[in-house]
């Protein structure tokens, strides 16, 4: 379950509220939109109930994702969902359970008032033991784990200090003694953050036409001169795409990730051919797939994990070239809510889950090395029909139920 971010919009100061998987700001009042951007991740604040207290505020990660594993000759998944502690200090609760989804919170800035305690936990370690709790037996032998489509962010818990005692400033209530007054926050203190929050205007680089997207949306498209755009450090990047034009104008479009790579280290995959061959598809081959690259694809959109490795092992295995354009004018787009780097990460699950003898692949998983060329961003058309989402070309169906659920994720 995620939770509520309280923002006033920067040009009209109209009160708005965001979810956690946001990044487009839409202003109701005053229709401007605008793209949040903060440098690695975003910083959001619990509401504090001591307005006369030096707050000190502690911080926690958050992390809701999917973790997908490879052992026992088989691909597993599970949500990893979790709000866990980021220092070690005596009397902090281990996990904020479920305060973030009871009270609303708002973005950290440079004017927030208060002390910040440092994040001296690693990030990387809290989420790895979280994943390997998920993945079953703490004994198992785990091939191959990974984190697909997750939002992290750090979410700090107000505190106080009262004689010697902690208090939590949500409940004005005390949590902890502290053995040495306020001096066992010494070493946690940190000294001037900066923690900037941008607030992009969402016109077009090239030609200054608005940019379209939802509030989800992680790339932003141009109809007027047929653009993509990412947030790549605070700017506008624009990133190669192709629609692949359908034959009725009523159709919709999902985008997905098209990715060349190469493997090497355990297995050898520098054409399609070889794909074919190491997971043993039962597909006849001609000799122009000895020299076609090998490319991997994957929904950029954010859909339950069984569906999204269904989706990718089907565009990967059929391999298939389309026709293509640029133009997206009048076109239906689906947002792109799963950025390319999330779905990079997915191709030793797709590997492993696309091939049929199990041995050849699983037991070198641990050491295979992809190296990772061009990519792009393929809008293919679906028409809707009742309950689905089809794709003709390729016989693909979706539900549109799990489209909707992918969405809050
Ligand atoms: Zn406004
Ligand atoms: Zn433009």
């Amino acid at each position: 379950m995620g939770f509520t971010i309280e923002q006033t919009c920067p040009q009209c100061g109209g009160a708005i509220e965001l979810d956690e998987t946001d990044h487009l700001l839409s202003c109701p009042y005053c229709g401007v939109k605008n793209y949040i951007f903060a440098p690695n991740y975003f910083r959001y604040a619990l509401p504090h109930k001591a307005p006369n207290k030096n707050i000190i505020y502690a911080p926690f990660l958050r992390f809701k994702g999917n973790v997908f594993f490879c052992k026992d000759m088989s691909v597993g998944h599970r949500v990893v969902d979790i709000a866990h502690v980021g220092l070690d200090l005596k009397g902090l609760p281990v996990s904020l359970g479920l305060r973030p989804q009871a009270m609303k919170v708002t973005f950290v800035t440079p004017e927030t008032e208060g002390t910040f305690l440092k994040f001296t936990l690693k990030a990387s370690e809290i989420v790895d033991r979280a994943g390997r709790l998920s993945s079953g037996r703490l004994s198992d032998q785990v091939l191959h784990r990974t984190y697909i489509g997750e939002t992290m962010s750090v979410i700090y818990l107000p505190l106080y200090t009262e004689k010697d005692m902690l208090f939590d400033a949500i409940l004005n209530r005390p949590i902890a003694k502290l053995a040495n007054g306020d001096e066992a926050f010494e070493p946690f203190i940190h000294k001037n953050p900066k923690w900037d929050l941008t607030f992009m205007a969402t016109l077009c680089p090239q030609c200054g036409w608005n940019l379209e997207g939802d509030r989800d949306s992680v790339i932003l498209t141009c109809a007027n001169c047929d653009t993509a755009w990412e947030v790549r450090q605070g700017a506008f990047d624009r990133i190669q795409h192709k629609v692949v034009p359908g034959r009725n104008p009523e159709c919709v479009y999902l985008p997905f990730w098209k990715t060349s790579a190469t493997a090497r280290e355990g297995v050898e995959i520098q054409s399609f051919a070889d794909f074919i061959r190491i997971t043993n598809q039962p597909r006849v081959l001609g000799k122009e797939w000895d020299n076609a690259p090998m490319h991997f694809w994957s929904p950029a959109f954010k859909i339950r994990p069984k569906v999204f490795l269904n989706l990718s092992r089907q565009f990967t295995i059929s391999q298939k070239t389309y026709h293509s354009e640029e133009g997206i004018k009048g076109k239906r787009l689906y947002s792109v809510t799963l950025p390319w780097t999330e779905a990079a990460q997915s191709m030793k699950v797709l590997l492993a889950s696309s091939t049929l003898t199990k041995n050849r692949v699983y037991p070198y998983l641990p050491q295979i090395r992809f190296e990772v060329g061009r990519s792009e961003l393929i809008y293919l058309p679906f028409m809707e029909k009742g309950h689905e989402m089809i794709q003709e070309d390729m016989d693909i169906s979706i539900n549109k139920n799990s489209l909707e659920f992918g969405r809050s994720l």
